[in-house]
């Protein structure tokens, strides 16, 4: 079983990103604004992090079927909220 997403390396964090891009494509699962997988800092709040659906907190996994692609800074910004009630919290400012 992974451990905690900092414990990845990058060349594992590397394969995990192309096949999370290739099953979702290439944007930001929270803004939707294009990652760029060339941002290599983590302080970058454009760093591209992994996502859980369901947070570790409600017992999710760190299992790629649990995991989607973010922003650092929106991955930040949504903290643990289920990912549903954060989808209606979008819906609601059309
Ligand atoms: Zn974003």
């Amino acid at each position: 079983m992974a451990k905690v997403n900092r414990m990845f390396n990058r060349k594992r964090r590397g394969h995990r990103i192309t096949f999370l891009m290739s099953r979702d494509g290439a944007n930001c699962s929270i803004c939707h604004d294009l990652l760029d997988r060339h941002i290599h800092d983590y302080h970058d709040p454009r760093y591209i992090t992994f996502d859980h659906v369901v947070p570790r907190s409600d017992g999710g996994l760190d299992h790629l079927t649990n995991l989607r692609l973010a922003h650092q800074q929106c991955n930040n910004e949504r903290g643990n909220d289920p990912i549903h009630v954060f989808d209606e919290g979008i819906e609601l400012e059309d």
